[in-house]
């Protein structure tokens, strides 16, 4: 590797390459680097997502995050000549209970505040959009027109080569295994492949970001949590202009891919891993499905789509979100380490917020700070929690990520 850069940014998953790309795009003239344990970019959490980009949040700062990203993405093959892969077709949020459909009805408001095209579905519109949807299921559906979902290695690819083109250099197979501290600043990053002296790093290592800052002595407030998702067999009956499909009242969403329906489910005794007590080569392959926890959301969603139950698993799908007690992200500055910057803590909603993540940290880095308040991010926040009492906080906020007045899903 080279001996010295301006800036290291460790990770190549969407975070790391939409930070490399949003700071190239400032020509500073700064040189920047990304390492990357992997052979290959965006190959751990990145690779398993759903990629939904919804726009609908109940924290206005995430409202003005997702706004960002999708407007970046849906202009970004036109201004780099990289395809983010962007699919436009909406998102469908079904109920299945009154206080559910009131909640829409509020959110509904909110939305029209926000300046977010939504409107409550009627059945002949449901039927066009998803015509799988067995109607008697649901007492209501509110439609977001402007919402979609990207295939998350192709996005954070993009994000990538739009980076190189403008001199970022990616290190493949370089395995960041200790941090130099000099009087309070970063001063080296060590690596698998040599050392790199730098004055500024960005901690992007996903669920491994806690193992980076225990290089530096630092904890952070977050705990990867497994996400798992299965895909269907194609369904002939399918409509390409299918939306992605949110059933709150069964912890699940649902969205097409290859022809076949990408479930997922938030389960409500999740399973806790941190890679801080694993091997240094943990890795997302080595988490393995329970193929009786998709088997039950299976069974749940087939009550709405009963399609589900006549189509084999082709794939199944799992990964670690990285959780906070209040659901909001880890990014921004470590206040007692000099030039340290932390970027994790995705809660499931990293691809959607991916664009915000980058404009955010090269705002920080190079301007000192940026429009948005991005505070209650910061990542000192929860400082000597106990770990057991956060752990299960997180483990809360994800079992609880479609509830009515979650702080992740409240739509009203
Ligand atoms: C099943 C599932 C479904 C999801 N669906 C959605 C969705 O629909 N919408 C949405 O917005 N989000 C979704 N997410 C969340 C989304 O995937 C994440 O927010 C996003 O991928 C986080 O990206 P990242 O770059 O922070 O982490 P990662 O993609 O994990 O990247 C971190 C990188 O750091 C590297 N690394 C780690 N340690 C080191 C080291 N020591 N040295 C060098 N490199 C290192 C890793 O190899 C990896 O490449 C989903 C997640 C899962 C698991």
């Amino acid at each position: 590797v080279k001996s010295e850069s301006d800036i290291v940014i460790i990770g190549a998953g969407i975070w790391g390459l939409s930070t490399a790309y949003h700071l190239a795009r400032e020509q500073t003239g700064r040189s920047i680097v990304v390492v990357e344990r992997n052979a290959a970019v965006a190959d751990e959490t990145t690779r398993q997502a759903a990629g939904q980009i919804g726009q609908l949040r109940s924290d206005p700062l995430m409202v003005s995050a997702v706004g960002y990203t999708l407007d970046l993405l849906a202009g970004f093959k036109e201004a780099t000549g990289h395809d983010p892969s962007l699919t436009r077709t909406g998102s469908l949020h079904l109920a299945q209970r009154d206080e559910r459909m009131a909640s829409f009805e509020v959110q509904l408001a909110h939305a029209g505040a926000f300046g977010i095209e939504a409107q409550i579905a009627d059945g002949a519109l449901i039927e066009k959009l998803a015509p799988a949807i067995r109607q008697q299921a649901i007492v209501g559906a509110l439609y977001v027109p402007g919402d979609g979902y990207v295939d998350a290695r192709a996005c954070a690819q993009a994000y990538g080569r739009a980076a190189q083109d403008l001199g970022v250099e990616i290190i493949l197979n370089a395995e960041v295994t200790d941090l130099e501290i000099s009087n309070d600043s970063v001063s080296c990053v060590e690596t698998s492949a040599g050392s790199i002296a730098t004055q500024c790093v960005v901690a992007a290592a996903g669920p491994w970001a806690g193992r980076i800052a225990a290089m530096a002595g630092l904890t952070l407030p977050m705990q990867p949590i497994r996400l798992q998702q299965a895909r269907t067999a194609p369904d002939p009956g399918m409509p390409a202009h299918h939306p992605v499909v949110r059933i709150p009242d069964q912890s699940c969403y649902l969205r097409p891919e290859e022809g076949g329906y990408l479930f997922g489910t938030f389960d409500a005794d999740p399973m806790a891993i941190d890679p801080r007590e694993k091997p240094a080569n943990f890795a997302t392959g080595d988490i393995k499905p329970e193929e009786k926890i998709i088997a039950e959301a299976r069974q749940r969603l087939a009550s709405v789509f009963p399609v589900l139950n006549q189509l084999d698993i082709a794939q199944f799908r799992q990964g670690m979100i990285t959780c906070t007690p209040d659901a909001g992200y880890v990014v921004g500055p470590t206040p007692c380490i000099e030039g340290l910057w932390i970027a994790t803590g995705c809660g499931g909603m990293g691809i959607a917020g991916s664009g915000s993540i980058g404009r955010w940290l090269s705002d920080g880095i190079l301007k000192g700070g940026c429009t948005d308040d991005v505070s209650p991010f910061a990542p000192p926040r929860f400082k000597g929690r106990d770990p057991d009492l956060l752990r299960e906080e997180c483990r809360h906020v994800y079992s609880n990520y479609y509830a009515l007045n979650s702080v992740t899903y409240s739509l009203g």
